[in-house]
């Protein structure tokens, strides 16, 4: 196997919290010249049917993945996981109870909201399409949706800002245990964004440590939203465990400002995800 040209291995679509859907993601890839990309939707891998015939179509190298939602304490750490078996019995059971968690606490959520704001579950519904994975983007959207905030990302700023007191957290597996969910899924786990926020919020060295004995693969260190310093320190994560890099848009449609292609991936880190993974196959064109 030796794939060629830019891959953007982390996106985004209806079936969480991006604003196109699955097949679209991939006809954008194509039309943005990627040589590849992977589907990541959050606890979610509803959307890799259409993903795949839509690559079929376009002549453009799909991974289908998944972005498990962790957390270590206060902090939410997301694991990528490439070419998982989405029919395993563990990693399946996992990512339900989170979706599951991730709605009951949306509407606990808006409830609190709506005790100060005029807003209502059906709201947040009329924003998020059947069975995808709730979360706060999509309360954000009815915020703008009903002129309580100007965009998302005024709303993750303003309302659902964790100072103002109306989130909450949802179920999450520790991050070791989503690596190793990953991996018993015949997948390829990888870092999210570790850069992308302030150092504090990171997760600590000495617990990246036990995510790479649980088998991580590699570091996700080219992000858009890294911050200044946070490149650098992610580098440095993937640099001091001998980890290989990745990188990405995150895409999220309108959702985000993220572009597909903002950050790519080697296709010699490709090679080597697709060497290790065994739960699923790629779409190669
Ligand atoms: P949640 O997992 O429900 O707490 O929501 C966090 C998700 O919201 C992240 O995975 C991002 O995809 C998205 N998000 C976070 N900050 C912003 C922002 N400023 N604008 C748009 N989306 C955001
Ligand atoms: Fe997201
Ligand atoms: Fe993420
Ligand atoms: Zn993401």
């Amino acid at each position: 196997m030796a794939v060629r040209g830019r891959f953007d291995l982390h996106t985004h679509s209806t079936v969480s919290d991006g604003t196109e859907a699955s097949a679209e993601v991939v006809r954008q890839a194509a039309a943005a010249g990627l040589a590849g990309l992977a589907l990541t939707d959050h606890d979610s891998t509803a959307g890799w049917a259409d993903a795949s015939e839509a690559a079929r179509r376009a002549g453009i190298d799909l991974l289908p993945g998944v972005e498990l939602s962790t957390r270590l304490g206060w902090r939410s750490v997301h694991v990528l996981g490439y070419l998982v078996d989405p029919a395993d019995p563990a990693l399946a059971a996992e990512t339900e109870r989170i979706r599951v968690s991730r709605r009951d606490r949306a509407r606990r959520i808006v409830e609190a909201i709506a005790a100060d704001y005029p807003i209502t579950w059906d709201d947040v519904l009329a924003q998020t399409s059947a069975g995808a994975t709730v979360g706060r983007p999509h309360i954000a959207d009815a915020l703008v949706a009903l002129g309580i905030e100007s965009d998302r990302s005024a709303a993750f700023a303003g309302v659902l800002h964790p100072r103002r007191g109306y989130v909450e957290p949802h179920h999450a597996p520790l991050p070791a245990d989503g690596v190793r969910l990953i991996r018993g899924a015949g997948g390829v786990p990888v870092l999210a964004h570790p850069g992308a926020t302030r150092a504090d919020w990171v997760i600590p060295e000495e617990d990246v440590a036990a995510l790479v004995d649980a088998g991580l693969f590699g570091i996700e260190a080219d992000h858009p939203e890294n911050t200044r310093d946070g490149g650098v320190r992610a580098h440095g994560l993937a640099a001091r465990f001998g980890l290989p890099v990745t990188g990405s848009s995150d895409y999220h449609g309108s959702g985000k400002p993220n572009r597909l292609g903002a950050r790519t991936t080697a296709p010699e880190v490709v090679d080597r995800i697709l060497e290790q993974a065994t739960g699923s196959a790629p779409i190669l064109a």
